[in-house]
């Protein structure tokens, strides 16, 4: 298949950890890499921010990145890209020349209102392309838990349901979210389910592990915005202390650079002010942005690895928590309730609970026998579900069935002679 990934403001090739770079980044370059090692020839299209970039980017014999100019040459808050969209899809049309793909398959809400664009011209110039989305994140959602803070354009709920009704095919990546795109009216039979994956090569329990400062540690991973509850982590490292348990220390990673920078980061100082608030400021640590390389080094580290965030769409931190064999202690709310099993691979806690965030962290370190077998469970259930390989076997699957329900029916007599023929060959397809 010929397939098109547009992710408008999560470039594969971009640095993780910064405000907007996070778990679409990983998806985007994972799954197309997945899908180019299955014999598929991948096209990531994707805003140019920086005038320095270089117009397409080989990663792979047949995965290439193109970066679009859309909008100013420069970093630009996703949630003010909206206008811009016109000109990535016509970007992207341009690039297609006379040769469109099979499928579109857009990452994000404006990327889906750019494939959906995108597709449109290619259809009516008489080349057809299926459009394939997987929202990432739903508005409704942040809505619901972020209130007046959303900094999202006005339009998006209604741009959102939009997309959700007119592609061709939905990706949901958790069971959550298919609810959540029924309650915007976009019926099941229209979706298909692949969760994000885990690239098992990278994570695995063996190989270096960080040196801690404590006796205990645990880790939260995730861009430094509120909603990750890195901040109901701290409150939980109070709790501990009340507890008495003073042998554990926090590590919180990302922000957008480094730890010198996180100074100058609002939300790292709020963390910080925080924790010497509460009496824990000596055992919380910021260690700002990591790199892909070092990430499995710090997450082995790790008694448990902490997830605490308001809502999650999917969340792919616990997933590499699990592959380097580390219990995960999650909120349970969406993907995580897929991901995370209760008791068997780590706990659940109750969303915005610090006090049951401090009981689990307390139930795991002080039992390591137990906490070894949550490890153990978390990379058997990674290993057997969450491969990229698997994930792209998935979403080849959703693939077919746009591509299948965009051809042409046969009429039953052609039917039935194929079925003829198909017999004559002894079920083999001619
Ligand atoms: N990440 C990273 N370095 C950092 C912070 C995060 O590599 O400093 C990665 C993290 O390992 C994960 C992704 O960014 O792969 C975050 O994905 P997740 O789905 O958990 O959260 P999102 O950012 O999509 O909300």
């Amino acid at each position: 298949m010929r397939i098109s990934m547009v992710s408008e403001h999560a470039s594969p090739l971009a640095a993780l950890g910064g405000v907007d770079a996070g778990g679409q980044n990983v998806h985007v370059a994972e799954l197309s890499l997945a899908l180019a090692r299955r014999g598929h020839d991948v096209t990531v299209y994707t805003r140019r921010d920086d005038a320095a970039l270089p117009d397409r980017v080989r990663t792979h014999p047949r995965l290439e990145v193109v970066h679009v100019t859309a909008g100013p040459a420069r970093s630009v808050p996703k949630d003010m890209l909206l206008p811009y969209m016109s000109e990535l899809a016509e970007g992207i049309v341009e690039d297609w020349g006379e040769d469109a793909p099979d499928i579109v398959h857009g990452h994000f809400w404006m990327s889906g209102i750019a494939a959906l664009d995108a597709a449109r011209q290619s259809r009516s110039a008489g080349r057809p392309v299926q459009v394939v989305q997987t929202f990432h994140a739903l508005g409704t959602v942040k809505r619901r838990h972020q209130g007046g803070d959303d900094t999202s354009p006005s339009e998006r709920l209604m741009l959102e349901a939009m997309v959700g009704r007119s592609a061709d095919r939905i990706v949901a990546t958790c069971s959550d979210e298919v609810f959540e795109l029924k309650a915007m009216g976009v019926p099941g039979s229209r979706v298909s389910i692949a969760p994000c994956g885990v690239d098992l090569e990278l994570f695995s329990p063996q190989g270096p592990v960080e040196e801690r400062g404590r006796a205990h540690r645990i880790v939260s991973v995730g861009r430094l915005v509120p909603r990750k509850g890195m901040d109901l982590v701290i409150r939980a490292m109070a709790d501990l202390s009340a507890r008495g348990r003073d042998d554990v220390e926090l590590v919180i990673v990302g922000g957008s650079g480094n730890s010198a920078s996180l100074e100058e980061d609002p939300e790292a100082q709020r963390l910080t002010a925080l924790a010497d608030a509460l009496g824990v400021g000596d055992r919380v640590v910021l260690r700002g942005q990591v790199s892909r390389a070092e990430m499995p080094a710090v997450l082995r580290s790790a008694d448990a690895v902490v997830c605490a965030p308001w809502y999650e769409p999917f969340g792919i931190v616990p997933l590499e928590a699990m592959a380097c064999g580390v219990p995960v202690i999650a909120a349970a709310v969406g993907g995580l309730v897929d991901t995370v099993v209760h008791g068997k691979t780590g706990l659940h806690v109750p969303p915005q609970d610090p006090a049951a965030i401090a009981a689990a962290v307390d139930d795991v370190v002080s039992d390591p026998g137990w906490a070894g077998e949550l490890g153990a469970n978390g990379y058997r259930r990674v290993k057997a579900r969450y491969s990229w390989s698997r994930i792209a076997a998935d979403t080849e699957k959703a693939y077919q069935t746009a591509l299948g329900a965009a051809a042409p029916a046969q009429p039953a007599t052609a039917r039935r002679s194929a079925a003829r023929r198909l017999e004559s060959t002894g079920g083999r397809a001619l």
